[in-house]
């Protein structure tokens, strides 16, 4: 997109292009200590998996591979209906985590 300056003070016109980013890049990353976070287990960091607590915790797995995660191949963060609104960490985890098919 193309935004003008239009400031009428008699400057030169400015433009700018700017790109729009996707919805998924806005949202806010999923903080640990949020209710929903802390109920789930969810980690930033898979290897920091409260495996004392979360039994089914397979060394390996995170967001990234698992079936509920949003995000692109290659992407840092990505959406999961878990968390609506938010960001996970594609190196996440949490307890919900379910094979990719
Ligand atoms: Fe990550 Fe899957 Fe848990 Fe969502 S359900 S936070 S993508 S492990």
């Amino acid at each position: 997109a193309v935004i003008t300056n239009v400031s009428g003070d008699g400057s030169p016109a400015v433009t700018v292009a700017y790109t729009v980013l996707a919805p998924t890049a806005r949202l806010p990353m999923v903080d640990e200590k949020d209710a929903q976070a802390v109920a789930l287990g969810y980690v930033e960091d898979a290897t920091k998996a409260d495996t004392a607590r979360f039994k089914n915790y397979v060394a390996g797995t995170d967001c990234s591979n698992c079936a509920l995660y949003q995000g692109k191949a290659g992407d840092s963060v990505g959406p999961c209906p878990l968390f609506a609104g938010k960001s996970v960490a594609a190196k996440g985890w949490c307890t919900s985590w379910v094979k990719k098919a």
